[in-house]
């Protein structure tokens, strides 16, 4: 029957404009994302996901080499991008970083403070240096980049920041033991709560991603070979995390669908912390 045919097409083509109306609060288009950390795995991938909703976007990382890859990349596929150097726990290096960001493209909306380091020993044996080291890039790197960046995002009354936590601020990892990672990491969620509720209602929201285990350069150290084992039958989905299984986390705090939402962690952990 032609007519039922013609109600069905249009009630097919309201439901495709909802879908593209939501679609559509995905978009990027314009803005500039910064990410640190963004020379490899997970920060890489996110550098990209972001690139593709439409960001221009700043690669920053310890290592140059790495952060011109990812730009190269990002370029490759008509994004526009620029690498940067930057140690996240040098305070002037952060400041530093933003600014060449605001000077490159002119404005700043998405900062990903992702940059993160984890050592492990027993806790009795932990050292200073690794203790320091760790709480100073992963708790004051991600605390100098939340500043710099709100700092001019304030300013302007918009701006989305994304910290990378982990799943270790909720549970204790083991066997491996990292006293200082996971310290460090419930720190950068509950400073995420504390910065999202402060800056909120001047348009700047701060939330955290928190993975579980992710099949990064992070885990492929010779001594965790084995345990990687462990962690595939003490996750229920029995798989590490890709870095794409958690861009889609970052797509949706930055996107129009989460403006309501602010001190989140989002925890995407193929369901290790429920066990
Ligand atoms: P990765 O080691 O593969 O990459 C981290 C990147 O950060 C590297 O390119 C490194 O050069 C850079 N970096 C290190 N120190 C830096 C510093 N001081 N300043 C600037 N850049 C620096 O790690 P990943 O697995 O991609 O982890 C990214 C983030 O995700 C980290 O914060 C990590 O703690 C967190 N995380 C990872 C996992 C996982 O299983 N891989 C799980 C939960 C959380």
């Amino acid at each position: 029957d032609p007519k039922v045919k013609e109600k069905l097409t249009k009630a097919q083509r309201s439901r495709q404009n909802r879908f593209s109306q939501i679609l559509n609060k995905f978009a990027l288009d314009g803005q500039v994302a910064l990410v640190t950390g963004g020379g490899q795995g997970i920060g890489r991938g996110i550098a990209h996901g972001l690139g593709e909703a439409g960001c221009k976007v700043a690669v920053a990382d310890l290592e140059l080499s790495r952060a011109e890859t990812v730009a190269a990349e990002l370029q490759a596929k008509g994004i526009q991008s620029l690498a940067l150097k930057v140690d996240v726990s040098k305070k002037q290096e952060v400041e530093d970083m933003v600014k060449k960001v605001l000077s490159t493209f002119g404005d700043l909306h998405i900062g990903v403070n992702n940059a993160g380091i984890v050592f492990h020993s027993d806790s009795e044996d932990t050292s200073e240096k690794e203790w320091t080291k760790t709480m100073d890039v992963n708790l004051n790197g991600v605390f100098y980049c939340c500043q710099a960046e709100a700092k001019h995002m304030l300013k302007k009354g918009y701006g989305r920041i994304i910290n990378t936590a982990s799943m270790s601020a909720t549970i204790v990892n083991h066997p491996q033991k990292q006293v200082a990672y996971n310290t460090s990491k419930a720190g950068v969620v509950h400073m995420s709560k504390t910065l999202g509720t402060e800056w909120c209602d001047r348009g700047v929201t701060v939330n955290c991603i928190s993975p579980g285990y992710a099949d990064t350069e992070l885990n492929r150290s010779e001594s965790l070979l084995a345990v990687r084992t462990q962690w595939l039958n003490e996750t229920p989905m029995h798989k590490l995390a890709d870095v794409d299984d958690l861009v889609g986390g970052v797509l949706y705090l930055t996107s129009g669908l989460a403006n309501f939402t602010t001190g989140l962690d989002l925890i995407m952990d193929g369901g290790f912390t429920c066990w």
